[in-house]
């Protein structure tokens, strides 16, 4: 009977810690942007683990369309393709930190934590000119150590309020996830790379979006930055 009392509290504490660390909408840690207004009739579609072989493709598509948009970029990814996050932001999309090497944060000690912020913050300011305002934490997990680290570099944190899954699922399966969950004021959780793996393999996240993109237009909603978005700036 105690023994069942004390695995019910510790798979409680379990539960209440899990959410804390890796929940879109906690602010446990700390304050994150989660979603805009809903009576916005604008959202903003985020992109993380580039820059990589697809984000060209997906740069066309977002061109197409006149879609602005946010890449989270991890520093490693900039540094091997300084030509393809140069174009993303000379395109008018903004450019935030996703880490350097896309770790799981609770592995890593506070010091570690903002060698990984600040490296990724030094290699977007060397290759595009601009300093990153924004970080999305790689899988969603925030831990001890990072909200300093994000307070020392002025940076805001960003979790989502749609998900469509794209690194697991089909063009068709992405595109009707994004019609389900567009409206206004919510951030959309894509991707335009796999970590820090090279390699064209978001195919199927530019052919939704090519779908997609339209529909949400003749709705009446529009892409923008997250800075548009939350009136930053
Ligand atoms: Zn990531």
């Amino acid at each position: 009977m105690i023994g069942e009392l004390v695995v019910a509290a510790a798979a409680g504490i379990g539960a209440a810690m899990a959410y804390a660390v890796a929940a879109p909408s906690s602010q446990v840690f700390g304050p994150a942007l989660v979603r805009g207004r809903r009576d916005d009739c604008r959202l903003a579609l985020t992109f993380d683990d580039g820059p990589s072989e697809s984000t060209p493709g997906l740069l066309d598509v977002l061109a197409r369309h006149k879609a602005g948009a946010t890449f989270f970029f991890c520093g490693a990814n900039v540094a091997r393709l300084p030509d393809v996050a140069r174009r993303a932001a000379s395109e008018g999309h903004e450019i935030g930190n996703h880490t350097y090497t896309h770790p799981r944060l609770f592995n890593l000690g506070p010091a570690a934590i903002e060698l990984e912020i600040s490296r990724t913050q030094q290699a977007v300011r060397e290759t595009i000119g601009r300093t990153p305002r924004l970080f999305r934490p790689p899988y969603g997990i925030r831990w001890f150590g990072l909200y300093p680290a994000l307070r020392k570099h002025g940076l805001t944190a960003v979790m989502w309020s749609a998900c469509a899954y794209d690194w697991k699922r089909s063009a068709e399966a992405i595109e009707s996830a994004l019609r389900a969950k567009a409206a206004g004021g919510v951030i959309v959780l894509l991707h335009d790379g796999d970590k820090t793996t090279p390699g064209d393999r978001r195919l199927a996240t530019a052919r939704a979006l090519d779908g997609v993109l339209p529909a949400l237009h003749d709705r009446g909603l529009r892409c923008v930055t997250l800075s548009e978005l939350f009136g930053m700036r």
